[in-house]
């Protein structure tokens, strides 16, 4: 990469003195990088963001591409309970609203508005 850049300069320097010449080349082989790994993620990806899509899952791009954080959507709609705080109650006396698990639906995912 910093040998593409320097050759790119030199070149581009012996042609064009002015220096927004020079200063444009990274911009477009950051631009061509970026293209790249996003293309490569999406390659390596591609089994397992079909699989994400079919259940439903948020799927973003991290790491310029070359990862991925699936997430399911139904966790939106997870609130701790305000009944017992999100502790679920003691193990003798569970509570009743969570039924233990400290966590309430507030909406269901798919149901809008
Ligand atoms: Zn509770």
């Amino acid at each position: 990469m910093r040998v593409l850049l320097f050759h790119w300069r030199r070149r581009n320097h012996a042609l064009d003195s002015s220096p927004r010449a020079g200063d444009s080349m990274p911009i477009v082989v950051s631009a061509w990088l970026a293209r790249c790994r996003q293309r490569l993620g999406d390659r390596l990806f591609t089994i397992d963001d079909a699989r994400a899509r079919v259940h439903g899952w948020q799927i973003t791009p991290i790491e310029g591409g070359l990862g991925r954080r699936y997430r399911e959507r139904r966790f939106d709609s997870l609130a701790t309970c305000q009944a017992c705080n999100g502790h679920g109650g003691r193990q003798d006396a569970l509570c009743q609203p969570c039924l233990g698990s400290g966590r309430v639906i507030v909406q269901h995912p798919h149901q809008e508005g």
